[in-house]
């Protein structure tokens, strides 16, 4: 297990919705935009991490200006607190979007070509992304220390299902070679263990926005 796509990039497809739910209730349709957005911010990419409280529904075309589409499945998107409260209800002017200044989301944007992780760091590539880090604010020191953070986490994790797998692959060597070795129900104790271990750091890695 070496190479995983990094929760800290911007997609460049535009992402196709795989559901079409119709409810009418913020909590009904949290439920399937986690699963839809892979359990990140939209924006900032911010994984869950087991904090589901700290995420919510996002009205792309803010609800104040468009009633209309409060439970249009299609303007809502899956986004943390922060970057939430941050947006509240901005909208960029006629005048702004004939500049091309807007707030890019996934599903009608290719997010790479606004924005980019350098590391833990978003940078800009855009008008549409400077607005957007204006508005949001990206970079702010909370934000950089938790994805340099979950960055640690992803890469010592690894090291450790790494580690992990090439004892199980020993440990299943021995018995192999030696069938009526003694501590052969040690072993195969050991080797569940290890392979426990493997699965929580699995679950550990998907928290942390890998997809495996
Ligand atoms: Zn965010």
């Amino acid at each position: 297990m070496t190479n995983f796509p990094s929760p800290f990039r911007y997609p460049k497809p535009k992402h196709r919705r795989e559901f079409n739910p119709q409810h009418r209730t913020n909590k009904s349709y949290k439920k399937v935009l986690r699963v839809e957005f892979n359990r990140q911010c939209i924006y900032c990419r911010r994984p869950e991490f087991y904090k589901y409280e700290a995420f919510g529904v996002e009205h792309y075309k803010p609800k104040e200006i468009f009633p209309e589409l409060e439970w249009d499945y299609d303007n809502l998107f899956y986004a943390c607190n922060s970057c939430n409260s941050r947006k509240g209800d901005s909208w960029s002017t006629k005048t702004q979007l004939l500049d091309n200044v807007f707030i890019p989301n996934p599903c009608e944007h290719i997010m790479f070509e606004h924005l980019k992780f350098n590391g833990a760091t978003v940078k800009l590539r855009s008008k549409a992304g400077i607005y957007t880090d204006e508005l949001l604010d990206f970079n702010d020191d909370v934000s950089v220390s938790f994805r340099e953070t979950i960055i640690y986490i992803i890469e010592k994790s690894i090291g450790d299902i790494n580690l992990t797998e090439s004892t199980i692959s020993k440990l299943e060597n021995k018995l192999r070679d030696e069938p009526m070795c003694k501590m052969g129900n040690e072993i195969k104790k050991e080797i569940t263990n290890l392979k426990n271990k493997i699965s929580i750091l699995k679950n550990r890695l998907i928290e942390c926005g890998v997809s495996l």
